[in-house]
């Protein structure tokens, strides 16, 4: 009592009610009021209850408003009040039992060069980032980079990422990606490994497609300079081609003409001997013999063609002559270009290629966390309700707009139910695919994606996610953008894998095998690996629908067998999409998980026995695990029970962290099936709440 009394406002008399906002420090706000000495705050069932002690620590009340003249008001919150304090002996002893002094070792202070020291909070399962109450704005506002360098906690952790990579030394930087891997070491040095270079983009940039669309220009820009860096590089080498092969010809010219310098050298000198045995031949015949027979005009013009074939011989050398040395300036020039070339490099400054790869692995890199960003802001868990049209019956429920349902429930009270979009009877496949085609892009990114379709049998699960041949549905479609996406990348080398489970009474069996092999899951982090699951590599549209379609048929086999319909188990097909940067060597992994839901009706509807009956139960207990998960996600708690069922384990990566996902709620328009109706749209409703990778802020305004 001592510390309500401490916390009191000391001007306001014991009957007034003052109205405050009670900010607790993981990010949740809570209406309170204060009144005769007394504290009380509304809880998330909107009933008041005794403020709890250990808030005090947790968190800064502010006073909104006083009320001390309104009699209504007063008498109606003063009712309230006793109702609060019923309770409040339970929820002292409550409080007592609970084990105390764990201190919490996200709470930290640090010096706020303006604001002095401030209280400091790591929000842990949201965002993990070091937050601090703002008391100006009344928010809790994220640390400054160069603020949350200073706490010990962050110190250590980068300390950490450095050990294992000491190349990488800028702390700026290094924080940057430990707040985008929530301060998981080990996926920090993974991210950046990945990304391939050391320099986080600041995601600080307002997300908007106008940035996406000047990230894409730039993107574009650098490739057309890589392009004609790549062109330079082609001609240079071509260059190259045409000198190593202009020297080969020189040097046959060269060896043919020595060859013929040789001949015609050897034909000089035969020549010469025969002019100087004729001239001698004459000299003697003049002095000592008698006349010779050969006339002495053939001598002459043999001794004509010596001289000119001395001539020639001699024009010849030069020429000859001439020739080398313009070969020997052309191999050299030739020998200088080789050189300059290395093997695998240009002509083009390899630090100038460099340079550009690395702006451009930058841009990729910035792009893709905008477009993610974007994403996040739509909401990383969308809630599409789809009526299933049926020519037999009339339609009860009404839909206003795109986002809201409207149907009068047994009692004949108007209800209305509020999704990211609803569909009506009338609407196409094609038309319910559009919504989800935007979050097909991030899996090509490296994101894992999953669209689930839940509702009860009969509804239109099947139809909206396979739909008939002639027509499609989302799982088909969202296939094909996929691979549309992946050949439009060219810069991209994808490779597709594809598995197909159902999960049956608890029991993953492999769809892809012909006795549908037992699979068993084991949950690594955030990752599940699945022991003795087949997987396939596909490369087109008809891949993919020809291993879906075996699948369909082992799964009829199966459910045969064991006497079973095949809207009794789970179905999924599971997409894995690794993606290698050429340009930047970086790699992407992302996932695409479909999922056909058993029917979500209740037992008692279906009045089922024996076999049925473990069916029955073992669907209920799967799909509550799964409302359970979104529920737990929806409260940002530090433990989400992913185990609790093989659906949700099989899901964990498709529903954490900065996973996008898509369901699908399909209702049936007739009256009969009111109540399920009723019960989908509720569960909808309730996933609607979740935010998966955002802290959710609960925001609860004072009754006036
Ligand atoms: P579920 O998978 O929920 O059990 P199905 O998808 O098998 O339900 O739908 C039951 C029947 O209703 C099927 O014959 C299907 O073709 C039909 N159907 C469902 N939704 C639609 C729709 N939007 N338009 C036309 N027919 C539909």
């Amino acid at each position: 009592d001592d510390l309500h009394r401490l916390h009191c406002p000391s001007n306001y008399a014991d009957e007034d009610i003052v109205i405050e906002t009670f900010y607790h420090k993981e990010g949740s706000e809570h209406s309170c009021v204060y009144h005769g000495g007394e504290r009380f705050f509304l809880d998330s069932n909107n009933s008041w209850k005794i403020f709890p002690e250990r808030w005090y620590d947790d968190g800064v009340i502010q006073t909104i408003e006083v009320v001390s003249d309104d009699p209504v008001l007063k008498k109606e919150f003063l009712m309230q009040l006793e109702y609060g304090k019923a309770i409040w002996d339970d929820t002292r002893q409550q409080q007592t039992n609970r084990a105390e002094g764990s201190e919490d070792d996200r709470t930290g202070k640090l010096r706020h060069p303006v604001k002095g020291d401030v209280s400091t909070y790591i929000f842990k399962e949201e965002h993990n980032v070091h937050c601090f109450f703002d008391v100006a704005s009344g928010e809790w506002v994220k640390l400054p980079v160069c603020l949350e360098l200073q706490s010990e906690q962050i110190q250590s952790l980068i300390s950490e990422v450095r050990q294992q990579i000491p190349s990488w030394t800028d702390t700026r930087d290094i924080l940057a990606a430990l707040r985008a891997s929530n301060y998981d070491v080990t996926d920090c040095v993974k991210n950046m490994h990945l990304a391939g270079y050391n320099s986080f983009a600041s995601a600080s940039t307002a997300p908007g497609s106008h940035v996406l669309f000047e990230k894409d220009q730039k993107i574009s820009s650098l490739e057309s300079q890589l392009q004609y860096h790549q062109h330079r590089y082609d001609k240079d080498k071509e260059l190259l081609n045409t000198a190593h092969s202009e020297k080969t010809r020189f040097l046959a010219q060269i060896e043919e003409l020595q060859k013929r310098v040789a001949e015609l050298e050897v034909s000089a000198r035969s020549s010469q001997l025969q002019v100087n045995s004729l001239s001698h031949v004459q000299r003697g015949q003049q002095d000592t013999r008698p006349k010779s027979s050969v006339p002495k005009q053939s001598v002459r013009s043999l001794s004509h063609h010596a001289r000119l074939i001395s001539e020639s011989h001699h024009l010849l050398k030069l020429e000859v002559k001439q020739t080398f040395s313009e070969l020997a300036t052309l191999i050299k020039t030739a020998v200088e270009t080789s050189k300059k070339l290395p093997s695998s490099g240009s002509l083009v400054p390899k630090s100038e290629l460099e340079e550009v790869r690395a702006l451009y692995r930058k841009e990729f890199l910035h792009r893709k966390l905008l477009y993610n960003k974007l994403q996040e802001l739509n909401g990383n868990i969308r809630v599409f309700a789809r009526c299933r049209f049926d020519p037999r019956t009339r339609c009860i429920l009404n839909f206003p707009n795109d986002e809201d349902i409207t149907l009068n429930d047994v009692r004949g009270n108007k209800q209305t139910f509020t999704f990211d979009r609803v569909y009506s009877p009338e609407t196409s496949q094609e038309q319910v695919f559009e919504e989800t085609r935007a979050i097909i892009t991030s899996c090509v990114d490296g994101y894992n994606v999953c669209i689930i379709a839940y509702g009860q049998t009969g509804a239109g699960k099947t139809h909206t996610m396979m739909g008939p041949s002639d027509d499609v549905g989302v799982n088909i479609r969202a296939i094909q953008e996929l691979l549309r996406l992946t050949n439009e990348r060219e810069s991209i080398d994808y490779q597709l894998s594809v598995s197909m489970v159902e999960i049956y009474n608890e029991v993953i069996h492999d769809l892809l095998t012909s006795q549908c092999n037992v699979v068993t899951a084991q949950n690594v982090g955030h990752s599940v690996t699945m022991s003795g699951l087949s997987s396939h590599t596909v490369m087109t549209e008809q891949d993919i629908s020809h291993i879906m379609k075996t699948g369909m048929t082992n799964r009829t086999v199966a459910s045969t067998k064991m006497n079973s319909e095949s809207s009794r188990s789970h179905l999924l097909v599971i997409l894995k999409v690794e993606g290698h940067d050429k340009v930047s060597n970086a790699r992407t992994m992302g996932t695409l998980t479909l999922v056909d839901l058993a029917g979500s009706e209740r037992l008692a509807k279906t009045e089922v026995s024996g076999q049925q009956l473990v069916e029955a139960v073992a669907i209920n207990r799967s799909l509550s695990a799964l409302g359970q998960v979104f529920a737990a996600l929806g409260k940002s708690a530090m433990h989400i029970p992913f185990r609790n069922s093989k659906l949700t384990q099989v899901l964990q990566p498709s529903l954490s962290g900065d996973a996008k996902a898509v369901l699908f709620l399909a209702v049936s328009p007739a009256a009969s099936n009111l109540a399920e109706t009723i019960s989908t749209m509720t569960f909808g409703s309730n996933v609607k709440q979740v935010e998966l990778g955002v802290p959710k802020r609960n925001v609860i305004k004072p009754k006036k």
